[in-house]
């Protein structure tokens, strides 16, 4: 029994094109102009954007739930933090953290590039209540002519702002740096 002689193949996309390429995933025609090479060797676009979605497996419902989560964690954290003063810029690293693995917990480790932004979004809405409350007294006291009081009642509102900035920081590094991976 002999093998019948190959049939000539033709690129998948380029019908009029002969090839002997095949992606090495797919075994689908591939001419040269429609290969790219990869580290495991030559494959065609579609299954290249394939692999590249492997990355991309959040749900939508995944970012309004990182969004609420992150919220809520850093509402807590900023009513926590008008207790702490100075001190809120030790916890704040800690809080982002938290943050952001608790983000990553309640999404089953899914993950997108627009995830981590709904997660810093959240972080913000979450600590503006607090902060709008802290924000009255020292405006009162502005409105009322009396600058000194004002002044003293800014300093939490200060702690407040970098609150926010710090467990943002700290959680955008931690659910970004998980994406590179
Ligand atoms: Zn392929
Ligand atoms: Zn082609």
């Amino acid at each position: 029994m002999t093998n019948p002689p190959p049939s000539p193949l033709y690129c998948a996309n380029h019908p009029t094109i002969e090839t002997s390429l095949r992606c090495n995933r797919c075994e689908k025609p591939i001419c040269p102009k429609c290969a790219v090479l990869t580290p495991t060797g030559y494959r065609c676009k579609e299954c290249v954007r394939g692999q590249q979605k492997i990355f991309e497996t959040a749900q939508w419902w995944d970012h309004p739930i990182a969004l609420v989560v992150a919220a809520v964690l850093s509402g807590v954290g900023s009513y926590v933090a008008t207790f702490l003063g100075f001190f809120t810029l030790l916890i704040a690293p800690v809080v982002g953290m938290i943050i952001a693995e608790a983000v990553r917990y309640c999404v089953r480790r899914r993950r997108s590039h627009a995830l981590f932004l709904f997660a810093i979004a959240g972080i913000v809405l979450g600590a503006l209540p607090m902060l709008f409350m802290i924000l009255i007294n020292p405006l009162i006291s502005l409105v009322s002519g009396n600058a000194a009081q004002a002044g003293i009642g800014l300093l939490p509102v200060l702690w407040q702002v970098l609150f926010v900035i710090i467990t943002s920081t700290s959680a955008y590094y931690r659910l970004s740096g998980i994406q590179i991976r």
